[in-house]
Order: C-alpha cells, then structure tokens, then sequence
C-alpha cells in the first residue's frame, strides 16, 4: 500500500490515547469541513434529516455548540447562533425576521451600522424603516399597519439613553411585533431581554464576551416562540465561525464576571470624577444618579459595564479636542471597546430625529483594567493641556 494512502487511513483518535478519554480541561479545537459517519445507513439518516450528531462543518462543530450553549444559558434562550460579527448577527436577524413590504422602527439611539443596514439594505427589499426616540412615549404613534418588529438598544452605545423596555414589551404585543434588542452594552449578566419578553437578544461578542480585542464574533439568542423559524434560516445561510474564535470567545466568556465587575468600578470611578470636571458639561453614564434615565437604569440593570461618554463644554474647540486625545497616554485611541485595555474615542451625534445631542461631539471612553488612579492621572494631565 502506498505511504499516502496509509498516512490518509491511519486510525488515530486524538482524544483516546491509552484506552482512556484525553480528558483537557479546555476542549480541544476541532478543524473540519467533513465529518465520517459510521456507516451507510448513519449517512442516510442524515440525507433524511434523521441523524442526531455533526455531519458536516455548517452543522456547527463542537467549538461552536459550546459557546452558543454557554450563551444560551447565559441569555436564558430557547435556541441561541454565533456569527463572524456583531454586525452580521444584526443583518442576519433583520433579513430572516423581515419581508418585502414589512416596515421596522427602530430607537434612534442604535449603533451606526444598524442603521446604515436599515438605510442600504433592508429599502433594497422595500423595507421600510421608521426611527423613534428613546424616550418616547408615545410608542403606538409610530407604529403602522404594516409594521413587523421593534428593534432596540438599552442603552444605546453611544448616547447611552435607555428605553423603557416592558412598556414597549407591553404595545409589540399587544400588535404582535416582533421585539429585538441589541444588549451588548450590559451583556446577559447585567441584563436579561428574553426574561423581560423581548424576542431576541444580540450580542457583539468582539466587546465583553471575548473581552480580549482579538476576535470578531456576534450572537442572537431566541425565545421559544421565533426559534424555528430563526434556526431554518440561520442553517441555510452558510455563516461559520472559525473553531479557534470559538476557544478564545469561550475563554473570554468564562472570566467575565469578574472581568465586568472591574470594568464597572473603574468606569463608575472615572465617570464620578469627570462628572464635576470644570471644561466638561455632562457626562453621559447610567449608573450615575445625574443619568436622564437613572430611574430606568435602576429597574432593569444588574450593574453598568465599563463604556460611558462626556461632552465637554461649547467653548472646547475641535482643535483642542484633538489635544486633548492626543496628549493621552494609557487610553489607546481606537473603536471598539469592552477589551483590557482602555480605548477612547470622538464621533458626533447625527440622528435620524431629534436628539438634544444632535451634532455635539461625545467622547466615548472604554474603562479598561488597568489601575484606576492611573487612568485618572492620564485623563488629568491632557485635560490640564486645554483647560
Ligand atoms: C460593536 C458593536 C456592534 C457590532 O459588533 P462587531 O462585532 O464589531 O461587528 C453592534 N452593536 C454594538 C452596540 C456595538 O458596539
């Protein structure tokens, strides 16, 4: 027999080395496009939609059945998905839950990107897309005869406004939308959507979850009622995650309680401090009682993470702006966030209706790990360079 065709046939099962279960405390990473069955008639189960194990890498290997079972623990969900991305996870419930015709409204206060799907993608299937205020309330206005689902974010990454969720779990039902909310910025351990009767819940694993800023990943989680048909969907659309992602989403995931709890000391320190800084107008952060919505945050929320944004006083120029982020040291000037270290950012306000904050440049600052009285210093001395 040749070398080759020996080296291809070699019986070789890594995990049972002696006669005993190789039994590592992290799962080992499985890399497969194809799976073997046992024998024919396994192979015809599975051409009849019967057989009960993996029969190919789209059907989810075991790296990636263990992060979305973790999450779906986590989230308390009938059936929860991984994607490549935060962003894919949105894109992919918006296509599969929406039709031709349907229109969605969605809190102005979403994620960027969410709204640039809405505008590019769903009018391309003449979906129609309405934006409403956080605060509204008077939801039933803004619903239409043709209107499908509801789509939030609470608090919203940018603004940090938060929506009163049962009030809008309460007028969906009552006209049997459908309730989508992207939970990011408080993860399912500070915040549980499905138990509050919101649908569906997403999570950009790339922040908290992973935790680390080395992974891309996404997650939808799905009560019992939209599991079905979520799942039909989600199977045909060919979405992989790679299996090393999945190890260290699934590392990431497993430290973070404590990795939160720290994220929120350090950013609720911080947000204080700022909070009665002369050059800064507001700071825009739930956990502290000056929040608009403080009363809000109290009754749906665990606890606040480490992501929270100020606004400086008008008299701030742009140009002392740039100083200002330039002239720090330890915060890393980059998007993203909820990693160990701590990242800060500048973008303006545009919305899609009114917004007090319209136009107004928020600095938006990830608190990493790092000690707290260090990040204050470094926040001290640029300030002191525009004040
Ligand atoms: C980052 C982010 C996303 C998108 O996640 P990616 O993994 O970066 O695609 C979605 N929603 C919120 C609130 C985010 O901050």
């Amino acid at each position: 027999m040749d070398d080759f065709t020996k080296i291809i046939n070699l019986e070789f099962d890594h995990n049972i080395i002696g006669n005993k279960r190789v039994n590592t405390v992290n799962s080992p990473e499985y890399n497969a496009s194809t799976i073997l069955f046992d024998s024919h008639e396994d192979m015809m189960l599975a051409e009849n939609g019967k057989y009960s194990g993996i029969y190919y890498g789209t059907n989810r290997l075991p790296n990636q059945r263990e992060l979305e079972e973790s999450l779906n623990i986590l989230e308390n969900a009938s059936v929860t998905r991984i994607f490549p991305s935060g962003i894919s996870a949105i894109r992919h419930v918006l296509l599969s839950f929406l039709k031709s015709g349907d229109h969605i409204l969605v809190c102005d206060n979403v994620y960027g990107p969410t709204k640039l799907l809405c505008r590019l993608f769903l009018s391309k299937f003449d979906i129609e897309t309405d934006y409403m205020p956080s605060n509204a309330e008077n939801i039933e206005d803004f619903i239409k005869e043709n209107t499908k689902a509801i789509f939030l974010e609470s608090p919203g990454s940018i603004t940090f406004e938060i929506q009163d969720m049962d009030k809008i779990v309460q007028t969906a039902q009552k006209h049997n939308l459908i309730t989508i909310i992207d939970n990011t910025w408080a993860t399912p351990l500070y915040f549980k959507p499905l138990e509050k009767g919101i649908d569906i819940s997403i999570q950009s694993i790339t922040k908290y979850i992973s935790g680390n800023s080395d992974i891309l990943m996404g997650s939808v989680s799905v009560n019992e009622k939209h599991a079905a048909h979520f799942d039909k969907y989600y199977s045909l659309m060919g979405i992989c995650c790679s299996s090393k992602d999945c190890i260290l989403a699934l590392k990431g995931l497993k430290t973070l309680k404590i990795r939160l709890k720290e994220h929120e000391q350090n950013a609720f320190f911080l947000a204080s401090w700022l909070e009665g800084h002369k050059i800064i107008e507001k700071v825009l952060y739930p956990a502290l009682k000056s929040h608009p919505q403080h009363d809000l945050y109290k009754k749906y929320f665990k606890g606040s993470s480490g992501l929270f944004g100020l606004i400086f006083k008008k008299e701030v120029s742009p140009e002392k702006i740039t100083t200002f982020l330039n002239s720090l040291n330890l915060f890393g000037l980059g998007f993203s966030w909820g990693g160990y270290k701590s990242l800060i950012s500048a973008g303006k306000v545009k919305r899609d209706c009114f917004c007090e904050y319209e136009d107004r440049v928020i600095i938006r600052i990830s608190a990493g790990l790092e000690d707290k009285e260090d990040l204050k210093n470094d926040l001290e001395n640029a300030l002191k360079k525009i004040s």
